[in-house]
């Protein structure tokens, strides 16, 4: 796939504006904007920081916007500003949801893509805000989408899957939802995180968060059973936060070789393999590329919290997921709930700004 100027081609499907109309569109959905009431609120992910949402838009042909994404948008935009869009949602796929965010998310990295970063701007060769090295890594995201957008399938496999391997094609994503527990009102009810170094990003809208990682199937296969002890709990903004937090870090301890993509055309299934160069029963999560100190940074930047107190003296990161057995830890928030979570010599109470926010130091569950 051949990555096009934006200012000519349109960014999902390739086409040139020259014979195919197009139309400058807000990245973030006017519906998602209005519901959430976003048109003069400053993003905070880290390209795009102190730009209003209503100005971030980008041209997209008329073709993928009135109907490839548009019916995508149709489908989606009256469940998700429902009063229930946990149990609304339950109706689409995790490929509808994966593709529609997906959109966001790489509108997002094409636009910042050409924005020329200021700090270098009077620099001989300056640098885009996205780094040029860093975009072909994203563009397995470009990739998925591009695809939707052209009627294709995009399906993964591993690099020791026969030669015919539909048998064995799976999503080329790992999505999670979560139910959210709204009841803290202290806490806005949308949030979108977004990481392009590893192609992760969370999103939450009222009672329903999403964490999307473009790799392939690789941390649902891998890492996914790590999280199942908070099926079917509903999480505070704070924890589901630390969730999409530590799915990224994650993403940054896998082996090289998970990494790279070798593609495929299907003609059968009119589908695009993107086949990764490890073997199926691999773990790609390296334990020897496990750090302590990137993990409480991550966790600290999505939570608002000082690093140092997420990474312990004795190398522990907290966590603000689960008890000293282990299970699911309900997030305190009542006075009750707090003086409780004080009494525990098990749990860290931050204090006194961020006394709200209750962790305990370490759990059977282990990191890496
Ligand atoms: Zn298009």
């Amino acid at each position: 796939m051949k990555v096009r100027d934006i200012g000519t081609h349109c960014p999902l499907c390739g086409r040139a504006f020259a014979r195919f109309p197009s139309n400058e569109e807000h990245i973030f959905p006017q519906w998602l904007q209005r519901h959430h009431d976003l048109w003069n609120r400053k993003l905070n992910i880290p390209n795009f920081i102190g730009k209003r949402y209503s100005s971030v838009k980008i041209d997209i042909c008329m073709r993928c916007n009135g109907k490839t994404f548009g019916d995508l948008e149709a489908r989606i935009a009256p469940l998700l500003t429902s009063a229930d869009p946990f149990a609304a949602a339950a109706i689409l796929g995790d490929e509808e949801l994966a593709i529609w965010l997906g959109k966001i998310f790489w509108l997002l990295i094409r636009k910042s893509h050409s924005v020329v970063d200021y700090r270098t701007r009077d620099l001989p060769q300056s640098d885009r805000i996205v780094p040029v090295e860093m975009l072909p890594g994203t563009l397995f995201l470009g990739m998925i989408e591009r695809a939707f957008a052209t009627r294709k399938g995009f399906v993964s496999c591993y690099s020791t899957d026969p030669p015919i391997p539909e048998f064995f094609y799976d999503e080329p994503f790992s999505l999670y939802r979560f139910r959210i527990d709204t009841r803290d009102d202290r806490f806005e009810r949308f949030d979108f995180m977004d990481n392009p170094m590893t192609l992760s990003m969370g999103f939450r809208n009222d009672n329903l968060g999403i964490v999307c990682l473009f790799d392939g199937g690789l941390h649902r296969r891998f890492r996914g059973p790590w999280y199942d002890f908070l099926c079917g709990q509903a999480l505070h903004p704070v924890q589901f936060s630390e969730v999409a937090a530590r799915m990224i870090y994650d993403q940054t301890v896998l082996h090289e070789d998970a990494q790279q993509v070798t593609y495929y055309w299907n003609p059968g299934l009119k589908a695009v393999v993107a086949q990764s160069h490890t073997p199926r029963g691999f773990n790609p999560y390296m334990a020897e590329h496990h750090d302590p100190a990137r993990l409480a940074s991550l966790i600290a930047r999505v939570t608002s919290h000082d690093p140092a107190q997420i990474l312990r003296p004795n190398g522990g990161v907290v966590s603000c997921l689960h008890d000293s057995e282990g299970k699911f830890l309900r997030f305190a928030t009542t006075e009750a709930e707090l003086a409780a979570a004080r009494a525990d010599p098990n749990q860290v109470v931050f204090g006194p700004a961020h006394s709200d926010w209750r962790v305990r130091e370490h759990g059977p569950k282990k990191d890496g």
